[in-house]
């Protein structure tokens, strides 16, 4: 599915609610984390709506999933010189609470682990 109209991010992309994006290409967008856990914490999201992770696998054959991953280390790099953490949470157990796939670039502080 293209889009998805209850979905917040992809009402985020379509600028139907206004962000301020750190990045924007036609496939991916970067925005602010509403409840930041990080000093820094963006998230990395597709323009097209795609449930998770394994489901952008299965649709693009790995390209989009790299290119998601390439720009979130790009700005991890960009927002951290001492190092940052990506995180992908997948479906209920994984604490996945927006249903369009996204990666989180936390940094600005050291991180623990395990995580909760
Ligand atoms: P997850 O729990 O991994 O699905 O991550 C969803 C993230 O989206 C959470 O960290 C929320 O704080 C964040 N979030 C939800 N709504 C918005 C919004 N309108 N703008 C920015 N971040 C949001
Ligand atoms: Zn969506």
């Amino acid at each position: 599915m293209a889009r998805d109209p209850d979905c917040i991010f992809c009402r985020i992309v379509t600028g139907e609610i206004p962000a301020e994006f750190a990045y924007r290409d036609d496939e991916a967008i970067a925005i602010a984390d509403a409840n930041p856990q990080a000093p820094q914490h963006l998230l990395v999201i597709p323009t097209k709506h795609v449930p998770n992770i394994a489901a952008l696998q299965a649709s693009e054959e790995g390209a989009a999933v790299a290119k998601l991953f390439a720009i979130a280390a790009d700005l991890g790099r960009k927002h951290a010189a001492a190092g940052f953490r990506l995180v992908v949470n997948t479906g209920p157990d994984g604490g996945q609470t927006v249903d369009h796939v996204h990666v989180h670039v936390l940094a600005g502080r050291e991180m623990r682990w395990p995580p909760g």
